[in-house]
């Protein structure tokens, strides 16, 4: 079959590879329909995220057919059945999924003492995400294995098109999980840094949940007009003071809610503090940028929550612990618990509550893969996301 490899730094290529096949008595392979690329491929592609072997397998954000499965699917599954994979593989059965915390899965990494080392816990399995979470094959593929593929599914109507399902399994309910742990009320003004398809998500469920104000920020024109077309103020950090307008915009008070969708590739408009993080990146003193980080510490008013959907992968340094402190702001993160909020959304979709399709402005072939990669990576050509179809 065709899939985009992952080869080293900026070097993903469409290979063909062998055909994935039951493993496990749980697993199922999937003929993959559409598949598109996330915003934390791009620290693969970069290589800033650790963890990678050559031959890997790219993507965690994919739907398809069910062509075969194993005897331990035991009927969750027929088919020819249509599902969106959730990029968390998850078991159904251990203490944190019962609890509906499956973004750490107890069983589903099968390199937990990896995970272990780096975090002190296992986290859970991810699809063509690093060796850290299980190093499973991924889906920018024409099939792929899903592990435990009797709970690790989301079902979807006949009736919605790929396009409109195909983010349930990452960047809607990543975006939705980022503003429900906000725990947003009717009078918050809601900041979120970083306008790209996890913020656009962010956002709009920030309006959905019914925010008083919602801001974005960002440095993108066109990422900023498609904020505004969703409801958000914006404010474009490239031209303007992050800080001075948000402070504006809540009389002074700072705003309640604020939300990182930048994560550990944050440019800071500060030259000085850029400086500081490029270079002890560069000496491995430290892995992640911590921009955002600082800047929404700052600006939140105090009591407020700090959300952080955005990925970061290991340390980061000068982070004002004082004034997070004494300001008595709550930190909520984490990956994405998907199934916990996939029943709902799926419902918000059919309802037409909301079209996350909205997003794409890239759709090609998996062979246009890799230029794709670097088109996004860019942002070139008003690239804010990409589909495949294999
Ligand atoms: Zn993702
Ligand atoms: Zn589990």
């Amino acid at each position: 079959m065709r899939a985009l490899v992952w080869h080293g730094t900026e070097d993903i290529r469409c290979d063909t590879v062998p055909d994935p096949k039951i493993e496990d008595e749980r697993d199922a392979i999937i003929k993959v329909t559409t598949c598109a690329i996330c915003g934390s491929d791009l620290h693969l592609y970069d290589h800033v995220m650790p963890g990678m072997e050559k031959g890997d397998v790219m993507g965690h954000e994919f739907m398809g057919e069910v062509v075969e499965m194993g005897r331990g699917v035991n009927g969750a599954l027929r088919k020819g059945e249509r599902i969106v994979v959730p990029f968390t593989i998850i078991c159904g059965e251990c203490d944190q999924c019962k609890r509906g915390y499956f973004s750490v899965c107890e069983r589903s990494n099968r390199n937990k003492s990896i995970a272990e080392k780096a975090f002190g816990h296992t986290t859970a399995g991810l699809f063509g995400y690093t060796h850290l979470t299980g190093g499973y094959q991924g889906g920018q593929a024409e099939y792929v294995r899903v592990p435990f593929a009797d709970k690790t599914h989301i079902k979807v109507p006949d009736n919605l098109s790929d396009e409109q399902v195909l983010f349930l399994g990452d960047i809607f309910p990543t975006g939705w999980q980022a503003a429900v742990q906000a725990d947003i009320q009717p009078t918050d003004t809601v900041a979120i840094w970083g306008a790209g398809p996890v913020g656009q998500m962010t956002l709009r469920s920030a309006v959905l949940l019914g925010a008083k104000q919602v801001v974005c920020i960002d440095s993108v024109p066109e990422r900023l007009e498609m904020a505004r077309a969703g409801g958000a103020v914006t404010i474009d950090n490239a031209q303007e003071s992050v800080i001075e307008r948000l402070n504006e915009l809540t009389n002074g008070k700072g705003p309640e809610k604020c939300i990182d969708a930048v994560g550990m590739e944050a440019h800071s408009p500060r030259a000085l503090e850029q400086v500081y993080d490029r270079l002890k990146q560069a000496v491995m003193l430290e892995s992640d940028r911590a921009s955002v980080l600082r800047e929404m510490i700052y600006v939140c008013r105090p009591a407020g929550i700090l959300s952080i959907p955005g990925v970061y992968g290991g340390l980061v340094d000068k982070l004002p612990v004082g004034a997070l402190m004494n300001k008595g702001l709550t930190i909520r993160t984490g990956q994405t618990h998907v199934n916990r909020w996939t029943d709902d959304l799926v419902k918000r979709v059919a309802d037409g509550q909301i079209d996350p399709s909205f997003v794409i402005t890239h759709r090609v072939g998996l062979e246009q893969g890799p230029e794709m990669y670097k088109t996004f990576r860019d942002k070139k050509d008003n690239c804010i996301k990409v589909v495949l179809r294999p």
